[in-house]
């Protein structure tokens, strides 16, 4: 009789092996360029203005991302029962053949519903929101117990985001226990006072210039121990480097989702792949910087001071004796101990070499 053991080790590069294709195609795709209507609802506000930032990028691993794929899977599945019941669903907009869309606040906040619904048994047969969602047996006890709005608020609010986007009095919300296929549903009216206070908060993430208060100044704490940010945050990593890091950068309340550069008036507009790229124009926010503090400030640099030994150095360009390092190599390096560091800067300067990771 095989081995169980070995058996086992013969098996799991399969599973590997599946969970990195998952990963190798995330690795892929880029960040989105809006905040989600499914993540407003999130309790930490300077978290959203780090995705709409790019500060870091947001890690799930194989399984995780297969997991979010079984939710997407279950959203056809859902429309044909709902229609078993005699009711009209349409999954996309009808108008352009592609899911239901809402933008607001310049285009900077987005989202695709699942679609909309009219003589759904048990209503007015009024045209409802629609979204659906899977749940694990212990989130589908809570959902039952709790109700919707205290249980998942995250679904809730974007469910209102869209209804209010939409002009839409009512919805329906279907999830489905991905472990016994138990069905739950809740109809779900309009909140005119939430849909304000959800733009309100997503107005005031968009248009900050720095990011929001930390929701917890412990990095232990619960919610930002699982936070994709908590280096950048709490620890001493650099943001990435793009334009959303920079302090010439501003998102435009007007167009479809536009950014201006104060800095490059030569630059027709600020596309995403120009963002994505940014320039040697590059300042950092400073508040991106955990290591050290901005202490002055001028027309291209910025003197900062380490925290941990006091040493002073310019990100930009100055006249200055001080180590100078240009905001891609502040963004690049993974050991932070090397920016204002004397002994690094003489070999930098003697082979003219920079900082690349
Ligand atoms: S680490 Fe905590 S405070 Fe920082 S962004 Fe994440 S949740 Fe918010
Ligand atoms: S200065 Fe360069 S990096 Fe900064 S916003 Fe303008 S184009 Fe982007």
């Amino acid at each position: 009789m095989a081995n169980l053991s070995d058996l086992e080790e013969k098996i799991e590069p399969i599973i590997k092996a599946i969970y990195e294709t998952y990963e190798k195609k995330e690795a892929t795709e880029q960040a989105r360029g809006y905040i989600g209507a499914s993540v407003i609802g999130k309790e930490c506000k300077r978290a959203l203005w780090y995705a709409f930032r790019w500060v870091d990028r947001e890690q799930f691993d194989g399984r995780m991302l297969r997991l979010f794929q079984t939710g997407h899977l279950e959203e056809p599945r859902l429309v044909a029962d709902l229609r078993n019941t005699g009711a009209t669903v349409w999954d996309c907009d009808p108008a352009t053949g592609k899911q239901f869309n809402a933008q607001d606040h310049g285009g900077h906040m987005r989202g695709h519903c699942d679609g909309v619904a009219k003589n759904i048994l048990g209503t007015d047969r009024s045209p409802h929101l629609l979204e659906f969602k899977t749940h694990s047996t212990k989130s589908f006890a809570e959902l039952i117990k709790k109700g919707l709005a205290d249980a998942k608020p995250m679904h809730y609010w974007q469910m209102q985001w869209y209804m209010g986007q939409m002009k839409l009095a009512k919805g329906l919300y279907m999830a489905k226990n991905k472990d016994t296929d138990e069905l739950f549903a809740a109809y779900v009216e309009f909140d005119e006072a939430l849909y304000q206070k959800i733009r309100d908060k997503a107005e005031s993430i968009i248009f900050s210039d720095r990011p929001p208060e930390k929701i917890h100044s412990d990095g232990k704490y619960y919610i930002c121990n699982m936070c994709s940010f908590k280096d950048v945050c709490h620890g001493t990593k650099p943001p990435k480097f793009s334009c959303r890091t920079c302090v010439h950068v501003t998102p435009e309340p007007n167009g479809d989702a536009r950014w201006s550069c104060a800095k490059r008036q030569d630059l027709d507009g600020l596309s995403i792949e120009r963002q994505r790229a940014g320039c040697d124009e590059h300042l950092v926010i400073p508040d991106l910087i955990n290591f050290a503090d901005a202490i002055d400030a001028g027309d291209g640099w910025i003197k900062f001071k380490r925290k941990n030994n006091g040493l002073e150095f310019i990100v930009g360009f100055l006249d200055s004796e001080l180590p100078m390092y240009t905001s891609h190599e502040l963004c690049s390096a993974h050991d932070h101990n090397s920016i204002g560091n004397e002994d690094i800067d003489r070999i930098r300067k003697h082979f003219g070499a920079t900082i690349e990771g």
